[in-house]
């Protein structure tokens, strides 16, 4: 007989990228301080660090991936294989969690790994779904159908379409539309397709996003989701994913940045997974060169295809730039973001990445490059207004500009205000009685539930 005192157990399954593994160990820490007993199934590629975490439970699954696929690092690919080769191991492992344990109340997934929908169907097991990005582009994801329907994705003139509107989905442009500038975009969309309709076959979708940034999109949710869901972020309020970082973060990054002025520094980095031409890692140098700011710079090792780490960058930029730049492979973000001589973030628009630097008042500017990130940018230009789109990609004399704007002119000063303001109606949020909070009571008023009703 179950004891009716005793912890629920709650059965997490990260993806394993840098910016899904951050969410869902935090939102583990949020459930597990919430009184929820947390066990983590994992992967062996990018698998976190138990010793880290003594107040959970992890469980390593093979994942059938070579070292050649690790190490080429193809994001669709492996969204493909991980889904394809985790399935049954992800099975076996539950299956024996369950077999173990009478206190499991369900599982909860990342929404890319849309593999575990049928486990937990065979299972009749309840799986909740975190979503790790921003409502707008999920709902942009959720729209692809429709738009593949219109002929969107017909390759006819699509350069002359990429500043047209899509009235289907506004802000956005057709340059804009997920997946819509792959030559061959059908792998994409089959992986957007499986994660939509695995969603949509859930429990609950919880969203690392707050509602008054998601307005007005929020509430058009339930018009494609009909299941419960959850606005409880930001994740990293509650709490941070330094230890979550699969890279070792550079401390020296804090240490050049006590040397600099307040509101003077910009940071760049593009995250874990983007991969950038070297034509466009010497644009974007000489962009920062010529705009004549202080800047610190995450280049991750891979960053740039074919090159191990700095070799592409011309020896001229270095010897200009002097100490005005410092470049680390790997930053401590958030501790980055909140310094104060930060000023402002060139960012990849991940969706982390976007809320650290909201949360601590840092306008933006924005490139983008996969998934959710033209969206996300297209959102914090056009809608929020807290960002700077680079609209042409890479060319050195609009990086150039968009720096000075941000950095020096009234339109950078304009975004810190309406910063401001936003983080008020977060801190709001986060409160005891306010949206986020209240989401997250009714989360776990929803996972204690299944307890008393079997299956699904
Ligand atoms: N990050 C970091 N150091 C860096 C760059 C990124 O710790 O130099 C962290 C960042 O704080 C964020 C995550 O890595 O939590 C990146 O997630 P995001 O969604 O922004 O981008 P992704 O890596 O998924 O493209």
């Amino acid at each position: 007989m179950d004891d009716p005192g005793k912890a629920l157990r709650v059965i997490l399954f990260p993806l394993p990228f840098q910016g899904h593994i951050n969410p869902m160990i935090q939102l583990a820490n949020i459930l597990h301080s919430r009184g929820f007993t947390i066990s983590i199934i994992h992967t062996h590629f990018n698998s976190p660090d138990p010793s880290k975490y003594p107040h959970l439970t992890f469980h390593l699954i093979p994942d059938g991936l070579s070292e050649d696929q690790e190490s080429k690092f193809d994001v669709l690919r492996l969204l493909h294989l991980l889904n394809a080769n985790c399935i049954g191991p992800f099975r076996e492992c539950l299956e024996k969690l369950m077999s173990a344990h009478d206190d499991i109340a369900c599982i909860i997934t990342d929404a890319l790994l849309f593999c575990s929908k049928d486990v937990a169907q065979d299972l009749g097991i309840h799986r909740i779904v975190l979503r790790t990005s921003s409502v707008c582009s999920f709902l942009a994801f959720a729209t692809v159908p429709l738009l593949q329907g219109k002929g969107y994705y017909s390759n006819n003139n699509l350069d002359s379409r990429r500043e047209d509107p899509v009235l289907e989905l506004p802000p956005l442009r057709v340059k804009d539309i997920p997946s819509i500038q792959r030559r061959n975009p059908n792998d994409a969309l089959k992986i957007l397709r499986n994660t939509v309709e695995a969603t949509k076959a859930a429990s609950g979708l919880i969203f690392n996003t707050f509602p008054d940034l998601e307005e007005p999109n929020h509430p058009n949710l339930h018009e494609h989701f009909r299941i419960p869901t959850f606005l409880v972020g930001p994740f990293h309020k509650f709490f941070s994913s330094a230890s979550s970082s699969l890279l070792t973060q550079d401390r020296s990054a804090i240490t050049w940045l006590d040397t600099q002025k307040p509101d003077s520094v910009l940071y760049v980095s593009f995250g874990s997974l983007v991969k950038m031409d070297e034509k466009n890692l010497i644009e974007m140098a000489w962009g920062l060169a010529n705009s004549m700011q202080p800047f610190l710079w995450a280049v991750r090792p891979g960053l740039v295809q074919g090159s191990e780490w700095l070799e592409s960058l011309p020896i001229e930029f270095l010897e200009v730039t002097g100490k005005r730049g410092y470049i680390v492979k790997w930053a401590p973000q958030q501790e980055v973001l909140s310094h104060p001589s930060v000023g402002g973030f060139w960012t990849h628009s991940g969706w982390n990445s976007v809320l650290e630097s909201i949360c601590e008042g840092v306008p933006m500017i924005c490139s983008s490059f996969l998934g959710d990130q033209m969206v996300n940018s297209r959102y914090l230009n056009d809608v929020w207004k807290l960002g700077i789109k680079l609209e042409n990609g890479f060319e050195k004399e609009e990086i150039e500009s968009a720096i000075r704007k941000l950095m020096l002119d009234r339109e950078g000063q304009e975004i810190r205000e309406r910063l401001v303001c936003l983080k008020e109606k977060m801190d709001v949020s986060l409160k005891t009685d306010g949206f986020s909070s209240r989401s997250l009571n009714a989360l776990s008023d929803l996972i204690s539930s299944f307890k008393s009703s079997s299956g699904f």
